[in-house]
């Protein structure tokens, strides 16, 4: 099967090989699956791709993985040379889920299924199914988890608090940022929390592809304006893990108080670590083994040309109508549970974490 590969550049994409194995195990019967992943650069798609390759080989598929160094164009040549080479379903997590109607619309004319991934691809008609964790219970737990750390209604003095959320291009953002502030929105409103910088709104608490360093450096400067005269910051929301990072490295760098609590996602390995030394509260467990088996499950389903596992119709409308979605269980890891959820489940081995 073909190695996954990162393109540099998108001049530099790899065509796939896509030679047969001598001997085609049962099951997929040696169909060929694309599966587009965003980037290399955070941990987790490396594992979702790797995990989603060895469930898909166990199966019996072959497999043409691609990542796209968080490059739309050169994921729209990846998804254009997958259909050119005969895959004949594709898997895809977005980096711009807008920004894929061109080669979705060549799947659809080929007659390809196309699976969403993690994030809905949008404003296209050529998505069958989608599989990813319940977005908006992610940001909905990060809220809960706040409101309960920060003791929000017992509290006699109002907490401070800052906001960061991901991509605007990536619409699970719109789930964590409003399922996060479905909770926090009411305390704002009732002055128990205080957005000192007083950036509350999605465009201002945005990071550009998620990256730590934007986040970082938005940190930098709300710290310099508002917190750097011995003001307290009590809690940072961070929408995943990549976000929180940069925020922590901000915090390192150049805030002297009382150790605000913050949230993530992701259970990133370098998070983990500050969980374990105490610069990061939380974050939301995504096991990417239970996304990788249902996506497999579906891909069987659809080649088979059967109906998929789901069990929400309701809350993903792409612009085109509501997908038929699969949503899998987030669950809130801290020091105290991480043993048996990251290392007992065998997600982490102990020295990975140390
Ligand atoms: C994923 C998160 C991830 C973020 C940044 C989101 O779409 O759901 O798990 O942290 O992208 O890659």
């Amino acid at each position: 099967a073909p190695a996954a590969t990162e393109a540099a550049a998108p001049a530099e994409t790899e065509a796939p090989k896509t030679e047969a194995p001598a001997e085609k195990p049962a099951g997929g019967a040696g169909a060929l699956v694309g599966v587009a992943m965003p980037t290399k650069d955070l941990q987790r798609w490396n594992q979702d791709g790797s995990n989603m390759k060895a469930e898909l080989e166990a199966a019996g598929y072959e497999v043409d993985l691609q990542y796209a160094s968080n490059d739309v164009q050169t994921q729209v040549s990846q998804i254009e040379n997958m259909i050119s080479n005969g895959c004949q379903i594709l898997v895809i997590a977005s980096i711009d889920g807008s920004s894929l109607g061109e080669p979705l619309s060549q799947a659809k004319e080929a007659g390809i299924p196309v699976i969403s991934y993690d994030r809905l691809l949008m404003n296209s008609d050529a998505v069958s199914y989608y599989a990813t964790f319940d977005n908006y219970m992610v940001g909905q737990k990060q809220g809960e988890y706040l409101v309960e750390a920060l003791g929000l209604d017992t509290a006699t003095e109002p907490k401070n608090i800052e906001l960061f959320t991901g991509d605007p291009a990536d619409n699970n953002c719109n789930f964590f940022f409003g399922g996060a502030m479905d909770v926090l929105q009411k305390y704002i409103d009732e002055g128990k929390l205080v957005v000192k910088s007083g950036q509350t709104a999605f465009e201002q608490v945005a990071t550009a592809n998620w990256d730590s360093e934007k986040a970082q450096n938005r940190m930098d400067t709300i710290i310099a304006g508002n917190y750097s005269d011995g003001t307290v910051l009590h809690a940072v929301l961070c929408s995943n893990d990549s976000t929180a990072l940069g925020v922590e490295n901000a915090l390192a760098s150049s805030y002297t108080g009382e150790y605000p609590i913050i949230t993530g996602q992701d259970c990133d390995i370098a998070n983990v670590k500050n969980m374990l030394a105490d610069k990061q509260a939380m974050s939301v467990f995504k096991d990417t083994r239970t996304l990788a088996t249902q996506v497999v499950k579906m891909v069987d389903a659809v080649m088979q040309g059967g109906e998929a596992e789901i069990n929400d119709t309701t809350s993903y409308d792409n612009g085109t109508g509501i997908i038929p979605t699969y949503l899998c269980e987030p669950v809130v890891v801290t020091i105290d549970n991480y043993k048996e959820m990251l290392i007992d489940s065998g997600y982490y081995t102990e020295d990975q974490l140390k």
